[in-house]
């Protein structure tokens, strides 16, 4: 029963579990403004638009790196950018990864050109994609990627991983991280879904925000802390088609609903810049969008730090989308909408044409200085200006043996169990082994994109000495039990006769199916089902009657609805990270409990990409929610028994907590983890509401025979959703608590 009071709560949202403090935002303080102003008030016009201008590395270099030429950069060419056009910021790499030492020799001389050799001594600030770990040092720790981090359920080990890139992108000299990913992932098409935390708004959020506070601690110029930069605003995550930059058409309330509060989340936790969306929303190219770069972002999301467009994205607005007459007008068009910073960054385009726009009066010198302040603001709150050196102790902290075992633990916990059949798994280890399958052997299968290339696709670039599954499996069973051939690839079969006789000569088969790595529009793909002929040949091997332990590699859910009955057991390992190997020969010979859950819905159908909080509408009379797998699943080898759901008040006022309690027993003889999911339904409502949307999760660990008690507390917030005229508000009714198999009835009044 709905009633017709409406409580307005703006567009503030609050999440339990995160209460970010006001005080961490990002924001200008007093003596940061006057050492901003002062230095403003002594800039020429083009000293300013430099600090607006960011070129990638490739710019000013003379070789690009590969495994057999080293990068050499072009230091004539740098003092020209630095100079003569003032640069603000480079990014990235030319193509391949550095080693440490090499990194910091670079990023000193670049320091050290700005701070002395331009005529007010303003740093440059370096930024690049350590999306998983520092990507483009060589011998980093390599984490899981995101979706892995946000199957993991864990904030700690995300808070964690944060920590530890920090420091390796730090001891390499960058003070800046093109991440988190703050885009939900509610397109399995789209080929920058493994970059993202996940389908749900709640949950990317608070992984967002785990990842923001180790990463930037409580003061990001601390020196083993860096800057984030959340990505990418708005959108850009749902395109139509799935394919990479093409348009997403998101109503107002959608992207209230669902886009905007994860964005929200990481302003309010104190990332100080943002990334904007390459592509376009409802026909209009998000870096000319005043209402959502100026409007939304600055007057209601209240965001002080600076925004940097993506990768020649301003150009795009003229040469790709036609919203702009010519490259100026372009330039015009992303300025006056409220990007600060332009990615241009092939060239000195941008900054010719911003000279020429300001001069001719055509953009206000205001928008100038406000764009230049914001940036100026967060390149003081790093410490830029003071000539920070990399200290000799990070150096030492780099890719450490704890940072290892830590990356073990986070791979562990990332890769879900989906189908035991007859508990399988784990398997003892006297078992003949016979491993399979295109991804069974190679590194780059478990990294994705965003490797030591951007690619992420050159194996012989990774390190020799890290494990891939076959080699983690006879690591830990002894070669003499482990048998290994390709037999297919990712889309052409080499050898079936060989994987049919040495399927039947085994105990037990370890097919490794999946993806090879991609990153952005590379990755676009025609049809999500898995490739016909890893299915087929998946076919062939069921077909001698072996027991089939299916590990799919890949960096979003292809179908094998036609290949899962005949898998005995599935493990979903997603991209796992350098230890992947190891995290998924640990679970299957049962030295790890797997303890992660499907942070996306895993579609059974092509046509089947529903999200788990769908609309009544979706699973009614002929319609049905049907997936392969429910977003929140995973299995364990214990076993867990829910009881005692209780819930504090049956009637909740607006301004109280409703606090709910919930015992989970570990019914086995196996310590494991269980992440305990608290879902709300909103059983009536004047916009038709989602099936359930969840509102927290605790991950914990049970003893054999242990029980322990979860409590959770929400608030009328938590029940607030976007109504029709588009702002967030409360109805009172009547919701249900859902957790595991238990719904218990509360209503929500004055
Ligand atoms: C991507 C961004 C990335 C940027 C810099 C773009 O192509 O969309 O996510 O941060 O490149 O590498």
């Amino acid at each position: 029963m709905k009633y017709s009071l409406y409580f307005l709560v703006g567009l503030s949202f609050f999440m339990y579990g995160f209460s970010p403090n006001k005080s961490d935002k990002f924001t200008i303080d007093k003596a940061t403004a006057n050492k901003v102003n002062e230095l403003l008030s002594k800039m020429t016009l083009e000293e300013k638009i430099g600090q607006m201008t960011q070129i990638t590395l490739q710019v000013v270099s003379k070789t690009e790196g590969t495994k057999d030429q080293k990068h050499e950069m072009d230091w004539d060419k740098l003092k020209e950018a630095i100079t003569k056009y003032h640069v603000g910021s480079i990014l990235n790499v030319y193509n391949v990864a550095h080693d440490l030492d090499y990194w910091n020799e670079l990023i000193s001389e670049i320091r050290n050109l700005s701070l002395k050799e331009t005529r007010l001594g303003i740093p440059i600030i370096y930024g690049i994609d350590a999306i998983h770990g520092a990507t483009y040092t060589k011998n980093a720790t390599l984490f899981p990627q995101s979706i892995n981090m946000a199957a993991s359920w864990n904030r700690d080990v995300v808070t964690k991983i944060a920590e530890i890139t920090s420091v390796e992108t730090k001891a390499s000299g960058i003070p800046w991280n093109f991440y988190p990913v703050m885009d939900i992932g509610r397109q399995p098409l789209w080929p920058r879904l493994w970059e993202t935390f996940g389908e749900d708004v709640y949950l990317v959020s608070e992984m967002g925000v785990a990842y923001i506070n180790g990463a930037q601690g409580n003061d990001f110029s601390e020196y083993n802390k860096l800057a984030t930069c959340l990505k990418h605003f708005v959108g850009y995550s749902f395109p139509i088609n799935g394919r990479d930059r093409t348009p997403a058409w998101i109503s107002e309330r959608m992207l209230r609903e669902y886009f905007l509060p994860p964005f929200e989340a990481g302003i309010k936790a104190g990332s100080p810049t943002i990334m904007i969306n390459s592509g376009e929303v409802d026909g209009i190219p998000t870096h000319s969008d005043y209402y959502l770069l100026t409007e939304v972002l600055r007057n209601e999301l209240e965001f002080e730090g600076f925004v940097v467009s993506d990768w020649e994205d301003i150009k795009r607005l003229y040469d790709r989308d036609r919203v702009a007459s010519s490259p100026k007008d372009a330039v015009r068009m992303a300025v006056m909408a409220g990007v600060d910073m332009s990615m241009v960054p092939m060239d000195y385009s941008f900054y010719n044409l911003l000279l020429e726009l300001v001069n001719e009066g055509t953009v206000p010198i205001k928008r100038i200085d406000e764009a230049v302040y914001r940036i100026l603001a967060v390149k003081y709150k790093l410490g830029l200006f003071d000539n920070q050196s990399v200290e000799d102790k990070l150096k030492n902290e780099f890719a450490t043996p704890k940072s290892n075992e830590i990356n073990l633990l986070a791979a562990t916990e990332s890769i879900i169990l989906t189908k035991n059949e007859k508990n399988l798994l784990p398997l003892s280890k006297g078992k003949k082994v016979f491993v399979t399958g295109p991804t069974a052997n190679m590194l780059s299968v478990m990294n994705g994109g965003w490797t030591i290339t951007w690619q992420g696709n050159e194996e012989l670039l990774y390190p020799q000495e890290e494990l891939t599954v076959l080699e983690a499996i006879e690591k830990k069973i002894g070669k003499e039990n482990v048998k290994y051939a390709q037999g297919t690839d990712f889309n052409n079969l080499l050898d079936i006769e060989k994987g049919l006789s040495e399927a039947r000569d085994a105990d037990v088969v370890i097919l490794c199916l999946g993806e090879p790595a991609y990153c952005e529009s590379p990755g676009n793909i025609n049809n999500l089902e898995l490739d016909e002929t890893q299915i087929n040949y998946a076919r062939e091997i069921a077909s001698t009657g072996k027991p089939i332990i299916l590990v799919m590699l890949q960096g979003r859910p292809r179908l094998i609805n036609k290949i899962a009955s005949q898998m005995n057991s599935i493990i979903i390992g997603f991209l796992p990270g350098m230890k992947g190997g190891e995290a998924i020969a640990e679970i299957i010979f049962g030295d790890a409990n797997p303890s992660a859950k499907l942070p996306i819905t895993y579609p059974k159908y092509p046509n089947g990409n529903t999200t788990y909080d769908y609309k009544p509408i979706e699973k009614f009379d002929v319609n049905n929610y049907d997936p392969q797998w429910e977003f929140g699943y995973g299995l364990s080898y214990s076993k867990f028994e829910y009881k005692n759901l209780v819930l504090d008040k049956k009637v909740m006022g607006k301004d109280e907590v409703l606090q709910i309690s919930i015992d989970i027993k570990n019914n086995s003889r196996r310590e494991g983890k269980e992440v305990v999911q608290l879902y709300i339904c909103d059983l009536f409502g004047s916009v038709s509401r989602p099936n359930k949307q969840l509102k927290g999760f605790e991950k914990i660990n049970l003893l054999p025979e242990e029980t322990k008690t979860v409590h959770f507390k929400i608030t009328a917030d938590d029940l607030s959703f976007i109504g029709r005229d588009n702002k967030r508000i409360i109805e009172q009714g009547e919701f249900e608590v859902i957790i595991d198999s238990f719904r218990e009835r509360f209503t929500l009044t004055d």
